[in-house]
């Protein structure tokens, strides 16, 4: 009997520690990701928290690497590497957009690169319907509907948009000389 009891308390040991060991080995990949992406702390944790509000539950985007690169050729903005794991922005796009048109990115990216997702080119009258459309004038329709776009990225739906009265005015924004594209590496 004892020799059973002792083997019984010897297997919840082995267990407990090989548990401990998994999540001690998840908070190190997590630490040197999160270090790598130092820069871009606040956007993997708030698409963090958009994935638990939508889905109920949690998604670290912590594992992957996001890194500058000085500039792109032609008109890329971004690229996500899914096989990789590895986002890369254009340094210069990034530095001189609001905060809107780098988030709008860096969730178009994590799109692709966390939730496997590809591009969705369907628009409403000019409106891309989701942030997963590839050209980043997207960003310029994010401010006046971040809800809607958060719902489309995390559930794929788009009829939230269909119900929306309120519509940018086109006119106030035909000076938008940016064009962005991005690149997906399956
Ligand atoms: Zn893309």
């Amino acid at each position: 009997m004892v020799v059973i009891l002792a083997s019984v308390v010897f297997l919840i040991c082995l267990s407990c520690g090989e548990e401990a060991r998994v999540r001690e080995s998840a908070e190190l990949k997590r630490k040197i990701a999160t270090e790598k992406n130092a820069e871009f702390i606040e956007y993997i944790d708030s698409f963090n928290l958009g994935y638990k509000e939508f889905l109920g539950r949690s998604l670290s985007a912590g594992n992957i690497r996001i890194e500058f690169v000085p500039g792109f050729e032609g008109t890329k903005v971004g690229e996500c590497n899914h096989g990789a794991r590895r986002i890369r922005l254009d340094q210069k796009f990034w530095e001189g957009s609001d905060e809107y048109t780098r988030k709008a990115l860096i969730y178009h990216e994590f799109g692709h690169c966390v939730l496997g997702r590809g591009h969705l080119e369907t628009t409403e009258g000019d409106m891309p319907l989701s942030l997963m459309y590839p050209d980043m004038y997207v960003a310029l329709y994010f401010p006046a509907h971040r809800e809607e776009y958060l719902e489309e990225l995390f559930t794929g739906s788009t009829n939230q948009f269909l119900e929306e009265e309120v519509r940018v005015n086109l006119s106030t924004i035909s000076d938008f000389s940016q064009d962005g594209l991005c690149e997906f590496i399956k």
